[in-house]
């Protein structure tokens, strides 16, 4: 199977595996031992500060290298982890592995602000806050060092578990952003309300910067709302120096993409940031990582 570090390579495994029964039953059973068997991985993309050309913190993606299917995209079995209702036990995984992982590079000198992405039923858990913030104390760190991206989709589809559960992150001080901004349809009444730092556009807006004014016009008017809404902009899905360009021009706040870097294992990570650049990585020093 062909695995390369980052994403975007998943062999042998596609979406429409796990569709018939027995398929079905056996990657349920798979993915019930794959925690057990540490086969889960956090890889890690920079988000780069676009005004210090820094590494302003990473996006923690979750990887199942299946012992005979390869590994497997998060699109794939997510999806199969809410079916069989493994999500949550898989969520609790990533937020200790995601804290562990944070408290050991800051103990490294490497201080990082990691986030991590929430599902729609870890968002309707009554006790998210709390587990997380159990995490935070368990492995020493401050709140600020996380953040929970939530798709706006998810956001906006259980508006009420979202209030909720954003309260009560934003209460023990851990940062929120709404992920892939643009496909979902937001109140802008009920953003407003949101307690979130950062909003993250989509891709598919930022892949078609370069081709589509339309595309430019929307961009454009999204980062105008949300810093008139006071939260951080990032882009993410930056694949070409023209749509980096562009976002810049915007006054984007944050780049993500496979134009800087693809998401990479933790010891690659750290690695850059004793300034050895990780395979396909664009050419600069991030000088002072984290912040
Ligand atoms: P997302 O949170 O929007 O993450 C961004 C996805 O885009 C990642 O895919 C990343 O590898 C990919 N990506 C980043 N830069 C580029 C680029 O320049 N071009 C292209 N074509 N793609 C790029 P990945 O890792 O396959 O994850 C897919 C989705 O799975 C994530 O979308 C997120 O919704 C979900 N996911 C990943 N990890 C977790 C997790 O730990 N928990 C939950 N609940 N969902 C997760
Ligand atoms: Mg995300
Ligand atoms: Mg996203
Ligand atoms: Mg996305």
């Amino acid at each position: 199977a062909a695995k390369r570090a980052g994403g975007g390579c998943y062999a042998l495994f596609e979406p429409h595996m796990g569709s018939d029964a027995s398929e079905q039953l056996e990657l349920q059973n798979d993915l019930r031992q794959a925690i057990d068997r540490g086969e889960l991985a956090l890889h890690y993309q920079p988000k780069i500060d676009g005004t210090r050309g820094q590494i302003s913190g990473v996006e923690a993606l979750l990887r199942w290298n299946h012992p005979k299917h390869g590994m497997v995209s998060p699109m794939v079995f997510i999806a199969l982890a809410e079916r069989f209702g493994l999500i949550n036990k898989l969520g609790n995984w990533v937020i200790d592995e995601a804290c562990r992982q944070t408290a050991e590079w800051a103990r490294n000198g490497m201080r990082m602000r990691v986030a991590i992405n929430l599902s729609v039923h870890q968002l309707r858990e009554s006790g998210l806050a709390d587990r997380i913030g159990h995490a935070l104390q368990f492995h020493g760190l401050d709140a600020s060092q996380l953040l929970c991206e939530i798709t706006e989709s998810v956001a906006m589809e259980d508006i009420k578990a979202t209030q909720r559960t954003f309260d009560g992150l934003a209460r023990i001080g851990v940062f929120l952003s709404i992920d892939d901004f643009g496909t979902g349809y937001s109140s802008l009444n009920y953003l407003r309300q949101l307690p979130a730092q950062q909003l993250k556009i989509d891709r598919s807006f930022v892949n078609d910067l370069e081709s589509s004014e339309d595309a430019r016009a929307v961009v454009s008017a999204v980062v105008s709302l949300a810093h008139a809404l006071g939260l951080r902009v990032v882009a993410e899905g930056v694949e070409t120096e023209g749509q980096r360009d562009i976002l810049l021009a915007m006054e984007c706040d944050e780049l993500q993409g496979f134009y800087f870097a693809r998401p990479m294992p933790a010891d690659s990570l750290f690695a850059w940031s004793q300034g050895e650049k990780p395979e396909g990585a664009v050419d600069f020093t991030p000088s002072v990582i984290g912040s």
